[in-house]
């Protein structure tokens, strides 16, 4: 017994030992190199094993594949030591996901996150500073990206040495691959962010475009696209939060510059993240994201310190805010529920703008020696601080009324696995029924004359309704109930008019082709009879031959006829495959 006493003693000095890292054993490739380069791939990865040896509250697990043929890594860090997802979330912790390297050429936060983790886990207070929230990172989300490095790419940027490629292992922008999802990458992401569900998600980036005098910028997930709690939270909680931390941290920021080939002098308007974009993205799950963006022109330590000094703000924010983060999540799930008309679409409005104090470069424009036409230059002898305009509301151009169903055929699988990879709950209809739906005729669409990101994307895609009664066999078709968290994200994808669905990806692009015909000599006989016995139809036929390429054209008149008989497709051709019923 006194044994067992001594031995239990021993074991609660032991677990009451000190965890604490002593940062000097983890130095980075970053600080070796005096700050001029990144660290490869592998040297990442392992310094973040090294690490997760080192320290019980650190965990780094592989979660899914990507297109280099090599895992996904997140990492863990948890106070609590529990890296459980559901237990974590039913224990009410506040999660923050950072992801990195999206384009490995923009590497400053992959740096930044190992020098943040480091601070963290040697901090000796950080597990009862903590306690309520959790990190996680993924270190490099682009990994083929990473892998393929060198020294130029990044044609406007002030360092590191070398770094990763934007495009990944098979040359995706992983920053437009949220919704379609054709990497590897982004399914892994999808399923992590699902099972996680972060309550503030960070990607960093480095920027494009002007010249000035920050080094961060910062991009959230347009406010208002947000729904009103999470609108209202980020609008007046934690945007003017941060941006006050970072001044009182010396390093005042400014919103994202969104300013390509002119200057800022003249304003500039706020990002319109559609849900191609991580932002875009994490606002169809009530889930608040942001971008930091640093600016390529200063230096490579420069660009990290803001960076890992934003993160740290941010971590602050995050810790001390949870508890008003989740119920301004809770707010907007139950307003996203409750909610009937979802905007599709928005546009800038060019009507109305606000004052923003903005510290630039003096521009000027010279005739270039090279192309002999005026070229714009920033004089950066010549700072300057005054009022300029910024034009960040959006207008809604376009919207939906909610069904209370979707009715999802079963033979479009890839549209299946990827809604079910976003946690969408659907039920098989395992019995034959008849039921009262809506159809979409798609009525109009264009379509980009070169491929954008692996895709003939199509874009300005109207509809027209069909009410149909329609029989249809068990089995054959999934019920989505719109009263469900994804709800949001159900709307954006599969209502074809929004400009990330998935109708315009390209998912469902085998209803545009017609797939039976006719021979003009056998049908001919029957559009003779048709127009015999149909006065309306003769009408209409004789109204098309007002049109002299018509009248001029045999085929385009039989085709006209076929259209209107009934051989022609009409359930399947250009009828969108997913249904709705709306009561
Ligand atoms: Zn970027």
């Amino acid at each position: 017994m006194r044994s067992a006493f001594f031995a239990l003693t021993v074991l609660l000095f032991l677990c009451s030992c000190d965890h604490t890292l002593d940062s000097n054993d983890f130095e980075t490739v970053y600080e070796k190199s005096d700050f001029v380069e990144t660290a490869t791939y592998d040297e990442v990865i392992e310094w973040w094993q090294k690490l997760d040896k080192a320290s019980p509250y650190l965990s780094i697990a592989t979660v899914g594949e990507t297109d280099a043929g090599l895992p996904l890594h997140l990492i863990v860090i948890s106070p609590s030591k529990n890296f459980s997802p559901q237990k974590l979330r039913e224990k009410g912790k506040t999660i923050l996901l950072i992801n990195n390297g999206i384009h490995p050429g923009e590497s400053d936060g992959i740096d930044a996150s190992m020098l943040f983790a480091r601070d963290l886990l040697s901090d000796p207070d950080f597990e009862s500073n903590y306690q309520n929230t959790v990190f996680l990172f993924i270190p490099i989300y682009n990994v083929g990206g990473a892998l393929n490095r060198n020294c130029c790419t990044r044609a406007n940027q002030n360092g590191p040495a070398e770094y990763g490629f934007r495009g990944n292992a098979r040359n995706l922008d992983l920053n437009r691959d949220f919704i379609k999802c054709d990497s590897k990458n982004a399914k892994a992401f999808n399923a992590l962010f699902t099972t996680w569900n972060p309550d503030v998600y960070l990607e960093t980036h480095v920027s494009n475009g002007a010249d000035y005098q920050y080094t961060m910028t910062y991009l959230f997930s347009h406010p208002d696209k947000l729904t009103p709690a999470l609108s209202d939270f980020t609008k007046q909680n934690m945007i003017p939060t941060l941006a006050e931390k970072m001044v009182a941290a010396n390093e005042e920021m400014i919103p994202y510059v969104n300013v390509f080939g002119t200057s800022p002098d003249s304003g500039y308007q706020g990002f319109y993240d559609t849900p191609r974009y991580s932002t875009g993205y994490t606002a169809l799950h009530n889930s608040i994201g942001l971008l930091t963006e640093t600016h390529m022109l200063k230096d490579y330590k420069r660009r990290v310190e803001a960076t890992h000094t934003f993160i740290h703000q941010l971590a602050d924010f995050v810790n001390t805010n949870g508890e008003s983060i989740k119920s301004a999540r809770n707010l907007a799930a139950e307003q996203t529920l409750q909610q009937t008309d979802f905007p599709l679409d928005w546009k800038v409005d060019e009507e109305h703008s606000q004052p923003l104090v903005f510290k630039g470069f003096e521009a000027y424009y010279d005739t270039s020696e090279v192309t002999s036409q005026l070229q714009l230059y920033y004089d950066r002898s010549k700072p300057w601080r005054k009022e300029i305009t910024y034009f960040n509301q959006l207008l809604a151009t376009k919207t939906v009324k909610a069904p209370s169903f979707y009715l999802l055929p079963v033979g479009w699988s890839e549209a299946v696995d990827l809604l079910q990879n976003n946690g969408v709950k659907m039920t098989l209809i395992d019995q034959d029924s008849t039921l009262d739906m809506v159809a979409y005729e798609i009525d109009d669409f264009k379509t980009v004359e070169s491929p954008y990101e692996g895709h003939y994307l199509h874009k300005e895609t109207k509809v027209k309704s069909q009410y149909w009664s329609k029989s249809i066999r068990k089995n054959e078709y999934y019920l989505i109930d719109l009263n469900q968290a994804a709800k949001r994200y159900i709307i954006e994808t599969l209502e074809p008019e929004g400009p990330d669905a998935l109708f315009n990806w390209n998912f469902f692009d085998e209803i545009l082709q017609q797939k039976e015909w006719f021979s003009t000599y056998i049908f001919d006989p029957e559009a003779k009879a048709m127009l015999d016995q149909d006065e309306a139809l003769r009408k209409s036929f004789e109204t098309m031959k007002e049109d002299s390429t018509f009248v001029e054209d045999k085929f385009k008149q039989l085709y006209f006829l076929y259209r209107n008989s009934d051989h022609y497709e009409r359930e399947r051709h250009m009828i969108y495959p997913v249904l709705r019923i709306e009561s």
